[in-house]
């Protein structure tokens, strides 16, 4: 992966903002680091005698952010905040609006008090394909500590205030002087510098890392397929509209990854190991459904059945969701998203392209894993995403 770091384009840069808003776009220009609304990066700065953290705010997009899409937010609340034992996603949510020194700004990222607590003006955080595939396979723990032996570590963590408090403790003993950058497993990769050049180049740096050690260790070769089976894509699209309450748009798949990955002798197995990134699973749900024959009932009412399985197991009287698939794979020919606008199956179909290959390389590395069934219904019917409903 290569610096787009162009120092002609910086020369012309005042502000703190006006650096943090160009590196934030060569970020989200690569949806190999982030997609749709993913990520997020901040810049600590002085506004009238305060330090304030301008952190991404909800709704916006690294790729398209603007000044107007970084939320500013009192530094010492937020640092304060990270010292708290309890607090609840909800009130932190709360708070930190309560923090914006501009209140018609966005929300602030979730992420918000871990970008506080980093001791550098620019933290830059994606969630990087070539990362979590290695961290989301079955050797991922010691691959991680062999690819990154310079950064912090962090065990899987639900976004949130208990991911901030986690990083908080660690924190603590941290030698910043040898420390390269933070690994979150399962969910992405921070970096961070005084200067915003450097804190992108970690990131691009540390990213090849492990695209080299894909590239030696998992290098995919998408055979050629045609599809060998037909799917009664109107009769797909009846069923599924009807089942959620809404006309669903949907969007087959036939490239040549999806060809590849539908035609694998276990697809169900193949496919059904849950999300490349927990925020994923918002758009996703954590698996597709599974179709193998031309009785599309009997695979959407199996779809149904397990997810109603998952959710009893783990539930406390949360809000079910409509447990309807957002998308499928379709034996020997392809795979399809369903949303309820193209853009919405745009959005679901790009996840899955990212998906299937990490899914395909981590089997290369020993075998895929997602975080489990436990922390994937943590993050599906997280507090703020039931808030959402309840509106
Ligand atoms: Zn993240």
């Amino acid at each position: 992966m290569k610096s787009l770091y162009d120092d002609n384009i910086a020369q012309e840069f005042t502000t703190d903002l006006e650096y943090r808003v160009y590196t934030s776009r060569l970020l989200g220009g690569d949806p190999s680091l982030v997609l749709h609304g993913g990520g997020n990066t901040s810049v600590k700065s002085v506004v009238n005698g305060e330090e304030i953290l301008y952190v991404k705010g909800s709704g916006w997009d690294l790729a398209t952010i603007e000044e107007a899409g970084f939320a500013p937010v009192k530094l010492d609340v937020l640092k304060e905040m990270a010292t708290l034992v309890k607090l609840s996603d909800t009130d932190m949510v709360s708070q930190q609006k309560e923090a914006m020194i501009d209140k018609s700004a966005p929300n602030p990222s979730v992420e918000a008090i871990l970008h506080a607590i980093i001791p550098f003006k620019y933290v830059d955080h994606t969630h990087s394909d070539a990362v979590v595939t290695i961290s989301n396979s079955v050797n991922g723990i010691e691959n991680i500590q062999e690819v990154y032996p310079n950064y912090l570590i962090i065990p899987y963590v639900m976004p949130g205030f208990i991911l901030a408090q986690t990083i908080y403790n660690e924190l603590k003993n941290i030698d910043w002087e040898t420390c390269e950058g933070i690994i979150l497993h399962n969910h992405g990769i921070f970096t961070f510098d005084n200067d915003p050049k450097v804190s992108y180049e970690k990131m691009i740096n540390g990213v090849t890392r492990a695209e080299e050690f894909l590239d030696k260790n998992a290098e995919l070769v998408i055979e050629k397929y045609m599809p060998r089976a037909d799917l009664d894509v109107v009769k797909l699209q009846t069923i599924i509209s009807k089942e959620k309450g809404y006309d669903v748009f949907v969007k087959v798949n036939q490239s040549p990854l999806a060809l590849h990955y539908a035609s694998a002798r276990n697809i169900k197995e193949l496919a059904t190991r849950g999300v490349l990134t927990p925020e994923h699973i918002i758009r996703t749900k954590r698996n597709p459904m599974i179709i193998e024959d031309s009785d599309i009932q009997k695979s959407i009412d199996l779809f149904e059945e397990e997810y109603l399985e998952y959710y009893n197991q783990f539930t406390s009287n949360e809000i079910m969701i409509n447990p309807t698939p957002n998308w499928a794979v379709v034996k020997n020919y392809g795979t399809v998203s369903f949303g309820k606008d193209e853009k919405e199956a745009s959005i679901i179909e790009d996840i899955n392209n990212h998906t299937m290959q990490a899914v395909l390389k981590a089997d290369m590395l020993g075998g895929y894993q997602s975080i489990s069934l436990a922390d994937s219904f943590d993050m599906e019917y997280w507090e703020l995403e039931q808030a959402k409903l309840k509106k």
